[in-house]
């Protein structure tokens, strides 16, 4: 049987208007308006699309956002000053720093800048650092990177009991496979981390209740590698072409093995701005004590 498609948009779409009532009930109860600031150095054309659409998706939720952009030769100092400005700003609840950053940068570095309080992309060392040590879901930081979070709801929004299943992730950045792996610990999963020098993909794949491939090759897991029934959840986006976007997975053939599937487009990207605007949200409302 043909697996069921998870639509991510239709997920996060009930996520943006759950925030969008949050948002109209913090104005009127505490005068208080969430502010995101996000700030793009150079002229990355797909950062540029990225920032754009975060900053638009803020707009639709009553979020206020500020956009920055700096040139591709924006010294050092200069990025962290601007960030010690934002981290002092009260309109300001929520700084991302759009990645990746020009090669002059050291992206650390920069990110360290960011105030803990205000790091809804969850990448500062003290947020990722909680998040290694949570043992439960409850110890989690208040800001968790915004994929990995958007996966876990969309696992969940299937209906499947994360606790006690095998999950294996492939791909170990920081920014997706690792953090994604740690959450799927603290909703007590046994989880298998594969990577570019594993052994033997197939039968590592082979063995997961719910794969989440986060690797950036095009078709990298194919239908033979999916145990049947499992949830699939392709974090991938690899431009094909000019035009076409595709996962990393061989979504065709796998949703004919797969029990759930995410597509690409319109399946993990759309919860990560979703994560993003709950971030802020919540950052918000820390500083009002709501
Ligand atoms: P990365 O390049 O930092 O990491 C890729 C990981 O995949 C590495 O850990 C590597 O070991 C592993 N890998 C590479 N080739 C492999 C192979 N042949 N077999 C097994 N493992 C292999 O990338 P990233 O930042 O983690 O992003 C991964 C993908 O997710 C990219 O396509 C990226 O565009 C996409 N992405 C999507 C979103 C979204 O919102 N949808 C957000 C972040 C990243």
């Amino acid at each position: 049987m043909a697996a069921t498609v998870i639509d991510g948009k239709q997920v996060a779409q009930q996520i943006r208007d759950a925030l969008k009532k949050e948002v109209a009930q913090l104005q009127q109860k505490y005068g208080i308006t969430p502010g995101l600031a996000a700030v793009l150095v150079g002229e990355n054309p797909a950062s540029k699309v990225y920032v754009n659409m975060k900053a638009k998706a803020c707009e639709e939720t009553g979020i206020y956002s500020q956009k920055i952009h700096l040139p591709a030769d924006t010294p050092q100092e200069k990025l962290i000053e601007l960030i010690h400005n934002l981290n002092a700003d009260t309109r300001i609840h929520g700084i991302l720093v759009q990645l990746p950053l020009p090669d002059h940068l050291d992206q650390h570095k920069v990110l360290q800048e960011v105030s803990p309080n205000k790091d809804v992309d969850g990448f500062h060392p003290i947020n990722l650092g909680k998040l290694l040590s949570a043992k439960f879901w409850e110890e989690l930081p208040l800001f968790v990177p915004c994929t990995p979070a958007g996966c876990i709801k969309l696992i969940e929004s299937t209906g499947t009991q994360i606790e006690g299943k095998h999950a294996v992730v492939v791909g170990r950045s920081v920014i997706v496979g690792k953090p994604v792996a740690m959450l799927l610990l603290a909703k007590q999963a046994t989880v298998t981390i594969a990577h570019s020098r594993t052994k033997n993909l197939k039968e590592v794949c082979r063995q997961a209740d719910i794969l989440v491939v986060a690797a950036g090759r095009p078709k990298l897991v194919t239908a033979d590698m999916i145990k049947p029934g499992a949830v699939v959840i392709d974090v991938g986006v690899n431009r094909v072409g000019e035009k076409q976007l595709v996962g990393d997975v061989d979504f065709e053939a796998a949703k004919e093995v797969a029990g759930f599937i995410t597509p690409v487009p319109g399946g993990v990207g759309p919860m990560t701005i979703a994560m993003l605007l709950k971030n802020t949200v919540e950052s918000a409302k820390r500083t009002v004590g709501a």
